[in-house]
């Protein structure tokens, strides 16, 4: 408003422009709500774990929105350590793209809670904002998205869980614009074992083995990064051969091929209840724009195809659809 009547003065300029005090006052309260409405605005990409959620939070903050700030909202990832148990992305992968509130967080202190989230977020995205930043928030855990947008949280309230879970609230303290990255749970699945492989091939066994040799495991609260995937399935192997690597014989390779067959089968679990979450949410009336990535990651799948293609694919049913939307939504 300020820098309305900051444009046009006097009554002079109102006058040159035949404006009637009724219509000045119409515009500027347009103009108004328009600025009220872009400091309220965030993008949420969600999704369940491995859909590209950071893959494509980086492809928007790099390539179409410089001013992006992502706001990490997996419960696992805001704890320091365990940086490949959790899979948090790479300094590299980041391509200088500011992270906020990923491996923030002391394990060994309490549990961080969503209404711990909600605060520290809500401050993160008031800082963005004061850079005239656009925050996305990016993460798999629906209980911390739906603490930071809803207008009135009730930490008791059961919105995920339990037999007769709460109502979910569709009042928002924040303009949003929900990306939900969906890939058909088959396709899902089946990458997610790839990817628990290739998780252990860049070192999730040694960084575990290190966590148990350490007593850090002992140190971390138990609810809290002590829940991470891969944390409990490795603890009775660790136990019973403290410090052996893989293919020492005597067993190990047995006990190590089961703890990684029940990290598999909890990863797409949780992949199973991060969408059932997402729809309960969607039904519930918010508005999710759900971008299919299953093409893509059925190419990557593929034994036979290369790199440009799934990389093509991604970019026309993926990013090339997100940009659209979230252009739109910074428009309106
Ligand atoms: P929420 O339900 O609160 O939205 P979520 O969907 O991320 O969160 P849960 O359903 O609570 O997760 O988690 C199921 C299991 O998956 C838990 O043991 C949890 O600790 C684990 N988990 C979640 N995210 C990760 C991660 N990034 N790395 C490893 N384990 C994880």
């Amino acid at each position: 408003l300020s820098s309305f009547l900051t444009f046009f003065p006097s009554s002079t300029w109102r006058n040159k422009l035949h404006m009637e005090p009724s219509t000045v006052a119409a515009v500027a309260s347009t103009i108004s709500t328009t600025v009220r409405r872009r400091r309220r605005k965030i993008v949420v990409i969600m999704g369940a774990t491995g859909a590209g959620k950071s893959r494509l939070s980086i492809d928007l903050a790099t390539r179409f929105f410089g001013n992006s700030e992502v706001i990490n909202s997996d419960k696992m990832q805001v704890y320091g350590g365990l940086d490949i148990t959790t899979n948090k992305i790479t300094m590299q992968e980041q391509l200088g793209v500011p992270h906020h509130l990923l491996g923030a967080v002391d394990p060994t202190e309490s549990v961080f809670t969503p209404s711990d989230f909600r605060k520290l977020a809500s401050e993160v995205i008031a800082d963005v904002k004061s850079r005239r930043g656009l925050p996305l928030v990016v993460g798999g855990s629906n209980s911390l998205i739906y603490s930071l947008v809803t207008k009135r949280y009730d930490p008791k309230s059961e919105v995920f869980n339990g037999p007769d879970p709460d109502q979910v609230s569709s009042e928002l303290r924040y303009d949003c614009c929900f990306i939900w990255v969906d890939v058909c749970l088959p396709v899902l699945n089946q990458y997610l074992s790839k990817r628990v492989d290739e998780m252990l091939d860049s070192g999730m066994f040694e960084e575990l083995a290190e966590f148990f040799r350490s007593g850090e495991d002992k140190r971390v609260n138990k609810s809290g990064l002590g829940q991470a995937i891969g944390v409990p399935e490795f603890e009775t192997y660790f136990k019973a051969f403290p410090g052996v690597r893989r293919s020492a014989g005597e067993g190990s390779d047995e006990a190590y091929n089961e703890a990684v067959r029940i990290i598999k089968d909890n990863t797409c679990q949780l992949a199973k209840k991060q969408v059932s979450k997402i729809l309960r949410l969607r039904d519930a009336g918010w508005e999710l724009k759900r971008i299919d990535a299953t093409e893509a990651f059925r190419a990557v799948m593929t034994a036979d195809s290369g790199g440009g293609r799934v990389a093509e694919i991604w970019e026309k049913q993926v990013v090339e659809p997100s940009v659209k939307i979230v252009k739109h939504f910074l428009d309106e």
